[in-house]
């Protein structure tokens, strides 16, 4: 599968870019829900922006015995500050939106906790058929750049940051 590598750069202005078009939607979030791993750096980035309080959540794909599941499952979730949540306005936050998978799983756990509102934001989407479906309460979505059903390598993943900005440079 061909690979699209973003450098630090472009992803500090892709996070730059949604925030803007977050404010300039009106959506006014309360507080960014950042899905970990990959969504921390990007809600961090946002957060400059838009500053917002962050809260964390974690869904891994895989169990107690490292064997992979069907779904996500929780891995660390914000249940106390369920009460906090309640009629607020959230931007739940990931680096790639693949399969939806995921922002599925994570808009409807959030929606138990009754908020006013759930808009999403992505780094990057891939335009492809998706598994999951984003409930109608989603009015917003914030993309920073769509893409094909590429692999995308995030400059956290580099053991070389020096080697993944010259490739990165070349795609
Ligand atoms: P989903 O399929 O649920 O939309 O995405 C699940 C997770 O798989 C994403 O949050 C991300 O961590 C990972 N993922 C999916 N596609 C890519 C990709 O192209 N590059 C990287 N680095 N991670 C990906």
């Amino acid at each position: 599968m061909e690979k699209r590598y973003f450098t630090y750069q472009q992803i500090h202005k892709s996070a730059q870019r949604i925030a803007e078009q977050v404010e300039a939607s009106g959506f006014d979030p309360d507080v960014i829900v950042a899905i970990g791993t990959g969504g921390f750096i990007p809600a961090r980035i946002m957060r400059t922006y838009l500053g917002k309080p962050i809260l964390a959540v974690g869904v891994a794909y895989y169990d107690i015995n490292d064997k992979p599941t069907e779904s996500p499952r929780k891995v660390q979730w914000i249940e106390e500050a369920e009460k906090k949540l309640s009629d607020k306005k959230i931007l739940l936050v990931d680096e790639v939106d693949d399969t939806r998978t995921t922002l599925e799983y994570c808009v409807r756990e959030l929606m138990r906790h009754h908020p006013e509102e759930i808009a999403i934001a992505v780094l990057n989407n891939k335009d492809k058929p998706k598994k999951g479906t984003l409930p109608s309460e989603v009015k917003h979505y914030f993309v920073g750049e769509t893409l094909g059903d590429t692999w995308i390598v995030y400059p956290w993943d580099a053991h070389d940051i020096d080697e993944h900005d010259q490739l990165a440079s070349h795609t």
